[in-house]
């Protein structure tokens, strides 16, 4: 009966303070700027450099690229699979030109495995999306920031 009591007395101490849950997905959260969703990806920043998959634990990323009439290497082919992915950023840290970043995309869950190999045209499309939802932090998805810091 004291227990009762007692667990009554806690719940009656919240009822006047502020609500802190949202009704997801009618009201969506803002998540902080370093969130870590899925990634969002910017072809022409790419160099090719393949630093992103070596550095990957699972092996989820795969990529490839060609070189163009300027000898220049452009990338073709950009997949992740999120699988397999644990959102640890090690691809981001490591992209000397940030052609690949998190976003705060987070909704991947689906009834097909399948569904979670993502390609580039999904990547940058989610780049698309993350910069309409955040224009004042475009920046830092333009390869800018590491230069802003200097
Ligand atoms: S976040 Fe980690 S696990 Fe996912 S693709 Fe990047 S390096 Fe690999
Ligand atoms: S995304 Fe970045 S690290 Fe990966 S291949 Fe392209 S430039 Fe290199």
């Amino acid at each position: 009966m004291f227990g009762f009591l007692k667990g009554l007395g806690v719940t009656l101490r919240q009822l006047p303070k502020k609500k802190v849950t949202l009704q997801y997905p009618d009201v969506r959260p803002e998540w902080p700027e370093r969130f870590r969703g899925v990634h969002r990806f910017i072809p022409e920043l790419c160099i090719v450099c393949n630093q992103c998959a070596r550095v990957c634990p699972t092996s989820c990323i795969s990529l490839s690229g060609t070189r163009d009439a300027n000898k220049k290497m452009r990338i073709d082919t950009y997949d992740i699979n999120f699988d397999i992915c644990i959102l640890c950023d090690l691809c981001t840290e490591v992209c000397p030109t940030e052609a690949v970043l998190m976003s705060d995309t987070f909704e991947l869950a689906t009834y097909s495995r399948d569904n979670l190999y993502l390609d580039m045209h999904w990547l940058y499309n989610n780049e698309l999306a993350y910069e309409q939802r955040h224009p004042d932090r475009v920046p830092q998805t333009a390869g800018e920031a590491k230069e802003g810091e200097a």
